[in-house]
């Protein structure tokens, strides 16, 4: 989502006639969008806004700091932090270009930094789910993140979200189809519907029909897009996960057989402290359905470890839960204090020490099941999307494959932005190694 954010806010300055730098060093603006998510972003983003004070030594930058943290934190990040001269929380995206611009003109008329220079905005508005909608795509760039909703209601109580991102929003169907389908009009084959809780798109605004929810009556929109080979969503609740839902699955050709469903933990005590509404039996349940409609789907999730008053045998009930799933894939979080989260007030706070080796161990469990989930395909035949060359061997192909696997080959740069066949013949717990053969 952040991604998103960062592509609508750097299209909108080069519209203005500003570009993109590759290294910060040549910088006139610098601005860092932030996730406040965990503490560890936050204190990533101070740092590296501390060290990017270097380059204005000689000349004037500017300096902002937009999304999540700015949003949280607001005004008072003037004081730890007083060369900053943007702070734009999440509702303000589309303001960034003006702001810039502003900045630009105060400071190079006065040479120097001077705090009350600086513009801090961090109010909601009315709408502003809508003003992310613009892209900027790279050469033969053939997938792409597409918000349809922001904030969040759900309040779970480790989570910032909703008080970074506000209360859920989401945008009117016809906006969407008409965004995808002119994503699909400069070559995008594949499209991420985003959103916190995505499944429940447009609960607040848009009526169910026909027994499907606005979600699944935006997925057959889409499904009609001509052109358009792939529909992925991220992230989904299990609350809210419904039939019509699992059975759009069966149905719509374009909706890819991977789903990343988020757990967060094993446990029906834990689950309930941190105000997740279902309970491990009502995941394992969902994730049996989902299995007897689509067998070949892939399910990723996130789990949190060391939440407050975690103990050892509600951890056990993770890992039980972990190997009676197999997921194909898991992201682990050690538990992080968010101020102002009722998790953060709660007793039971667990040290660094307990949550580090719970995630290592967590780590290891999910990497074997990764492995295995990966070693089906060895000797297998799977259809990708070639998304171009490998960030860590530019002489070979990277794509991904409907349930979302990262496919490494060998084979020609024609290939990239194509859908092909691929045999795999060696795999990891990360990637699939292949080769290309005729479709
Ligand atoms: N909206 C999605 C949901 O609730 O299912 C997930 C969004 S969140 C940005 C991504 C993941 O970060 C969560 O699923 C959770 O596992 C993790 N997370 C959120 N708050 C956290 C915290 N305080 N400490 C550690 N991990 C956290």
């Amino acid at each position: 989502m952040n991604e998103r954010d960062s592509e609508q806010v750097a299209q909108m300055l080069i519209a203005r006639g500003h570009t993109i730098t590759a290294e910060a060093e040549g910088a006139d603006v610098v601005l860092l969008n932030t996730c406040s998510v965990r503490d560890l972003a936050e204190q990533k983003a101070l740092g590296k806004m501390g060290m990017l004070r270097a380059l204005s030594r000689n000349r004037p930058v500017i300096y902002g700091f937009l999304g999540c943290m700015a949003q949280s934190r607001g005004a008072a990040l003037l004081r730890e932090v007083p060369h900053l001269d943007l702070i734009v929380g999440t509702q303000k995206f589309h303001r960034v270009a003006d702001y810039v611009d502003q900045a630009i003109e105060r400071k190079w008329a006065a040479r120097r930094d001077d705090i009350r220079f600086s513009v801090v905005d961090v109010e909601e508005e009315q709408d502003s789910q809508s003003t992310i909608r613009d892209h900027l795509l790279g050469d033969k760039q053939v997938t792409a993140f597409v918000s349809i909703m922001q904030g969040c209601n759900m309040h779970c109580t480790f989570c910032i979200v909703p008080y970074t991102r506000g209360h859920e929003r989401s945008r009117p169907p016809a906006e969407i189809v008409k965004e995808v389908r002119a994503l699909v009009a400069r070559g995008v084959k594949e499209v991420t519907l985003l959103g916190q809780i995505v499944n429940l798109y447009g609960r607040h605004e848009f009526p169910s029909f026909d027994g499907k929810s606005p979600f699944v009556q935006l997925l057959d929109a889409l499904q009609q897009t001509d052109g358009l080979e792939r529909i992925r969503f991220t992230s989904p609740h299990p609350i809210g996960f419904r039939n019509d839902l699992i059975e759009s699955f069966a149905r719509l050709p374009k909706l890819v057989e991977h789903i990343h469903l988020p757990l967060q933990s094993g446990s029906n005590r834990v689950l309930k402290a941190m105000h997740r509404t279902y309970t491990a039996e009502k995941y394992i349940s969902l994730v049996d359905r989902i299995r007897a409609v689509t067998p070949d789907v892939a399910i990723t999730t996130d789990i949190i470890v060391g939440f407050p008053g975690e103990s050892e045998q509600d951890y056990a009930k993770t890992r039980e839960l972990v190997d009676r799933v197999g997921f194909d894939n898991a992201f682990v979080f050690k538990y992080s204090k968010r101020k102002g989260t009722p998790a953060s007030q709660m007793e039971g706070q667990l040290p660094d020490s307990v949550k580090e080796e719970r995630n290592q161990d967590l780590l290891e469990l999910v990497n074997r099941w990764a492995k295995r989930r990966n070693e089906i395909f060895l000797g297998k035949t799977i259809e990708i999307l070639c998304e171009g060359a490998s960030k860590t061997n530019s002489d070979r192909l990277v794509g991904r494959t409907r349930g979302n696997k990262i496919v490494v080959f060998e084979g020609a740069r024609e290939h990239t932005g194509n859908l092909l066949n691929v045999r795999i013949h060696r795999c990891t717990g990360y990637t699939l190694y292949g080769e290309p053969v005729s479709r």
